[in-house]
């Protein structure tokens, strides 16, 4: 493999330095850990020219907070020259995985709820080009026709451009297959948006939902779910034959033991397929664990206490335990046999082929677990 590491500059006088005095480390510091076997070059904006026509297979940019302007711009210029990310190395994958065409398309969120971690994680929002993603989604040495077929979107809020999505996704129509993303709830009144997702092949799309309480939306910044509207955005994506999978969380300040585990049937009212169900989870950095911190209320925990199953912090209307088991009945609730083949019932009345075989899939998967008690572990 050939690597150009670049090294970004911006001039912060205005002709410049009259001597190049020193280079910063990091370039050939990388360049010192990257295996011998591979062909390195290390250019420094400040000095070189850069070799835009360059036959390197990666291209790595370092660049210090001010010079971020010319390392974007330096990016930008190797996209146009179709540098960028490669088709992911599917063939190291396990067969063991059910699906394994895992794509990004894009990166980050323009929502701001209190307990993401994609704003800090993945700032911003970017766009793969479409011809790359499509490249990715056409590719198809695996063993079993599924694995061929399914491609697994795993984007934060895949729809949100609406120019970029309906391009992507017309590219995708002729590829015949079945996908499925996570998106925001306004795809919901975009009827253009879901017709093309319909002819595209979606089977499913994952909503974060989150809760059934106004107030506990109004504190999680979630503006754009509306209560009232749940019902008619599940059943609008349904006319498509698309399943909707939604993630709901237990641990909001307005919840009580009682609302928690009322919400297994609220979640069967409004004609969800699969649900998420998890704990409310502070991770660092995002503004839940600044206000939680302020107000004394997070535990000092270990790790473990961070899977989205265990609790962190002390909850304002119960004592931690009480949400845990909240959440446990909840959990076991929302996936008895009793919800879980009412669920696949219904999906027979509304969803095409692949969304069935996918509700069909996993609400067992999830009823299974019911069944032997493979109930979510609690921490230590
Ligand atoms: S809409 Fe989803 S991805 Fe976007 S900030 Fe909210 S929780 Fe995060």
């Amino acid at each position: 493999m050939t690597i150009d590491i670049i090294i970004a500059y911006v001039k912060r006088y205005e002709f410049g330095h009259e001597k190049d005095f020193v280079p910063p480390i990091t370039g050939i510091h990388l360049a010192a850990i990257t295996p011998r076997e591979h062909m390195v070059r290390v250019f420094h904006q400040q000095v070189d020219r850069i070799d835009f026509d360059t036959k390197a297979d990666l291209i790595a940019l370092s660049f210090f907070s001010g010079f971020a302007p010319a390392a974007f711009d330096l990016a930008r210029e190797f996209g146009k020259r179709g540098k960028d990310l490669p088709t992911p190395r599917y063939d190291l994958l396990s067969n063991k995985f059910l699906i394994r065409k895992v794509i990004q398309a894009t990166r980050g969120c323009p929502f701001t709820c209190s307990f993401c971690t994609v704003l800090t994680l993945n700032p911003g929002f970017r766009l793969r080009p479409v011809e790359d993603v499509i490249r990715d989604a056409a590719y198809d040495a695996f063993p079993h026709w599924w694995q061929r077929k399914v491609v697994w979107f795993w984007d934060d809020n895949l729809t949100i451009n609406r120019k970029y999505i309906h391009a992507l996704l017309t590219e995708l129509k002729p590829l015949k297959k079945w996908w499925l993303t996570q998106a925001s709830m306004d795809i919901a009144k975009d009827d253009k948006l879901l017709d093309l997702m319909r002819e595209s092949g979606c089977i499913g799309v994952f909503l974060g939902i989150e809760s059934f309480d106004k107030e506990s939306l109004a504190d999680a910044h979630k503006r754009q779910n509306k209560i009232e509207h749940y019902k008619t955005a599940v059943a609008a994506i349904h006319k498509r034959g698309i399943a909707v999978m939604a993630g709901f969380i237990a641990g909001f300040d307005h919840d009580t033991r009682e609302s928690i585990e009322e919400m297994a049937d609220r979640v069967m009212e409004i004609g969800i397929d699969v649900p998420f169900l998890s704990v409310m989870t502070p991770f660092r950095g995002t503004p839940i664990y600044h206000e939680l911190v302020k107000e004394d209320r997070m535990l000092v925990k270990g790790w473990q206490f961070y899977n989205g199953y265990n609790v962190a912090f002390r909850p304002k209307r119960m004592r931690p335990k009480e949400l845990l088991l909240a959440h446990r009945n909840l959990w076991k609730k929302a996936f008895s046999v009793r919800y879980s083949v009412k669920r696949i019932l219904r999906g027979l009345l509304t969803l095409r082929p692949g969304a069935l075989c996918l509700s069909l899939f996993m609400n067992s998967f999830y009823m299974y677990k019911r069944i032997r008690r493979n109930y979510p572990v609690d921490a230590l």
